[in-house]
């Protein structure tokens, strides 16, 4: 388990199954402690034994089984609520409190914002609470969703509202996929020392078997493939390489997600 501080609660990040990321967010001024994303319970109710805490909220993100199979016996131990997309009901275990996307609400002290981020499913969500982002399978570490039920044009209108947050917003993603996403990004972005300095300072995290994750806005701009199309001397010269994809956003973004499925 790793511990982040941030002003007014600390994130507490649970390594699970073979990749997967679950977040406990802990108020600093009040009993509300939420979890993100569990895609198991057991590890949640040792962490929190452990940390001496209860947990009063869920968090799902999206409807996928790595992300909400531990709704059920987090419910039945500790009665929390479980807080998801109304649009998106349906499919999340144990929802207790629908809430519509693109809007804000408070739990605790947590002024907690949801934006809907489409593309991977129809319904996904993505939790902001200040400086800390909380985006399920939207946007990871040099990499982004599939594309499961939305379309590019989704994804790319999804991973632009990311984009505008502060750049030191910490992304806390829910899969350690950085090192494969960015052996793929250097063959679609070779010249971008950026990029360079990352691969060379996340194997080192790895080599000593920490997590790449968080990283933050700022970084992912300068070095994530698919957020490198907002830049459009990128764009013009990765559509000089790729005779067949337009040199718009959209369709460089399309074209590298497309190359990323068979990679
Ligand atoms: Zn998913």
């Amino acid at each position: 388990m790793w511990t982040y501080q941030h002003q007014q609660f600390i994130v507490h990040q649970l390594p699970v199954l073979r990749d997967n990321y679950i977040y406990i967010i802990q108020d600093r001024h009040s009993p509300v402690v939420c979890v993100v994303d569990p895609a198991l319970a057991e590890p949640v109710i040792e962490a929190c034994s452990q940390l001496n805490i209860t947990p009063t909220h869920i968090l799902n993100t999206h409807h996928h089984w790595d992300h909400t199979d531990g709704n059920q016996k987090l419910v039945q131990t500790y009665q929390c609520e479980v807080v998801a997309n109304q649009d998106d009901a349906s499919r999340i275990p144990y929802i207790s409190q629908p809430i519509a996307a693109n809007n804000a609400f408070t739990l605790g002290h947590l002024n907690i914002q949801n934006i809907e981020v489409y593309g991977h499913t129809l319904g996904h969500i993505a939790f902001i609470i200040d400086d800390a982002l909380f985006c399920g399978d939207t946007l990871f570490g040099a990499g982004c969703g599939r594309l499961f039920e939305g379309s590019f044009a989704q994804m790319w209108v999804s991973l632009q509202k990311l984009a505008a947050l502060d750049n030191h917003t910490k992304v806390y993603c829910a899969h350690e996929y950085t090192l494969v996403n960015l052996q793929f990004a250097q063959g679609i972005d070779p010249d971008n020392a950026q990029l360079q300095q990352r691969i060379l300072d996340d194997k080192q995290k790895r080599r000593k078997k920490q997590p790449t994750i968080p990283s933050n806005i700022g970084l992912e701009k300068q070095t994530n493939p698919f957020l490198r199309p907002l830049d459009h001397t990128f764009c013009e010269k990765y559509s000089q390489k790729h005779q067949n994809s337009g040199t718009n956003p959209l369709e460089v973004f399309s074209a590298i997600r497309e190359a990323r499925n068979s990679f």
